[in-house]
C-alpha cells in the first residue's frame, strides 16, 4: 500500500538560498506545466515511465571484452550498453582508452545486441568522430565545467549524458546543462555520480538527495551511477535499489566478465552473475516507484532547515 500524500502541481520552495531564481538555468528549469523531457535514443525513451539501465565495462579493452559484456548485460535487461574508449584517469600513467578502435567495437556490439552505446567525450576536438559512433555522448565528472566542450556538445547532433563534477553543486550541474541547451542541444540527461566529500569508506559519497531536489527544479531526466559514487562492487545493488526509489529514471552501471582483470575500476565492476541477480532484485523497488510516480506525479521536496 503505497501512501497518498496529495496529488499538487506546485513546487513547494527549495534550498532558500536559491530563492525561486532560476534564471541561471532558465532553459532547464522545471516548467510552469511541471511537464518533463523525454530524451529519445531510437526507441528507449529516459525521463519517461520506463526504468533504462545502462551497462557494460569501464572502458573498452578488447573485442572479446566487451561483445561477452554486451551479451550479458542485454540478456539481463540493460537497454544501452556503456564503454570508454576516451578515458580520463586519475594517473597519467594509467589505461586511456583504444580510442577510435573501442569506437569501432562498441559499433559492433550494437549491431551484435541492439544495445544503443553511451561512450565518454573528453574533448571538444573528439566530438564528431564520437558523435558518429555514439548514440549518447557521456561528459564524465571532470569534465562538467569545460564549457568549450559542453558548448560544441550543443551541436553535436546526440543526446548528452551529463556527469555531476566530483565537487560541483546541483546548481553548478544545472548550469552546465544550460551551457550545453543554450547551444542548441536541449536532450540532456542528468547523472549523480556520487561527490567528493570526507568520508573515505566509499570512493565517492553518493548525494541520494540530488535526484529529488534535481527532479523538482528541472525538467530533464535524472540517471544514477552507483559504481563509481561505491567504489566497490558489494554496494552497488543496494546503491542502486535507493536509486530506484528515489525516482530516478536509470543507472549507469559497470560490469566485466572478470572484474579482477578489468584494466580500469575492476574493483567496483560487478560480474555478470552478479548483473544479472541485481536487475532481478530491483524489479519490485522499479515497480513501486513506478506506482508511486502515478499517484504523486509531482514530487514534493521540503525547503532546507534553518
Ligand atoms: C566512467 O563512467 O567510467 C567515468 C570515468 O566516470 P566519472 O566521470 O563519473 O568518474
Ligand atoms: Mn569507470
Amino acid at each position: 500500500m503505497i501512501a497518498h500524500v496529495g496529488l499538487t502541481r506546485m513546487t513547494p520552495p527549495m534550498n532558500p538560498k536559491w530563492n525561486g531564481q532560476f534564471s541561471c538555468f532558465d532553459l532547464v528549469a522545471k516548467k510552469d506545466d511541471c511537464s518533463r523531457s523525454i530524451v529519445q535514443v531510437g526507441g528507449i525513451e529516459i525521463g519517461g515511465g520506463d526504468f533504462v539501465v545502462m551497462a557494460g565495462p569501464c572502458a573498452v579493452e578488447t573485442e572479446a571484452q566487451l561483445m561477452q559484456t554486451a551479451e550479458a548485460v542485454a540478456d539481463a535487461g540493460a537497454r544501452i550498453l556503456r564503454g570508454g574508449a576516451y578515458k580520463p584517469r586519475s594517473s597519467p600513467y594509467a589505461f586511456q582508452g583504444l580510442g577510435v578502435e573501442g569506437l569501432k567495437i562498441l559499433r559492433k556490439a550494437r549491431e551484435a545486441t541492439g544495445l544503443a552505446i553511451v561512450t565518454e567525450v573528453m574533448s571538444e576536438e573528439d566530438v564528431d568522430v564520437i558523435a558518429e559512433y555514439a548514440d549518447i555522448m557521456q561528459v564524465g565528472t571532470r569534465s562538467m565545467e569545460n564549457y568549450s566542450l559542453l558548448e560544441v556538445l550543443g551541436s553535436c547532433g546526440r543526446p548528452v549524458l551529463l556527469k555531476r563534477g566530483m565537487t560541483a553543486t546541483l546548481e553548478e550541474l544545472l548550469r552546465s546543462a544550460q551551457v550545453i541547451a543554450m547551444a542548441g542541444n536541449p536532450q540532456i540527461i542528468l547523472c549523480e555520480r556520487g561527490i567528493r566529500t570526507f568520508e573515505t569508506a566509499t570512493r565517492n559519497t553518493l548525494d541520494i538527495a540530488a535526484v529529488p531536489v534535481l527532479k523538482a527544479v528541472s525538467h530533464l531526466p535524472v540517471i544514477v551511477d552507483p559504481s563509481h559514487a561505491a567504489g566497490v562492487r558489494s554496494l552497488v545493488p543496494v546503491l542502486s535499489r535507493a536509486a530506484a526509489v528515489v525516482g530516478a529514471d536509470g543507472l549507469l552501471v559497470e560490469v566485466h566478465p572478470t572484474p579482477e582483470k578489468a584494466m580500469s575500476d575492476g574493483n567496483q565492476s560487478l560480474t555478470f552473475g552478479e548483473f544479472r541477480h541485481m536487475m532481478a532484485d530491483l524489479q519490485p523497488y522499479i515497480e513501486l516507484q513506478q506506482e508511486s510516480r502515478q499517484l504523486r506525479p509531482q514530487l514534493l521536496v521540503a525547503g532546507g532547515a534553518d
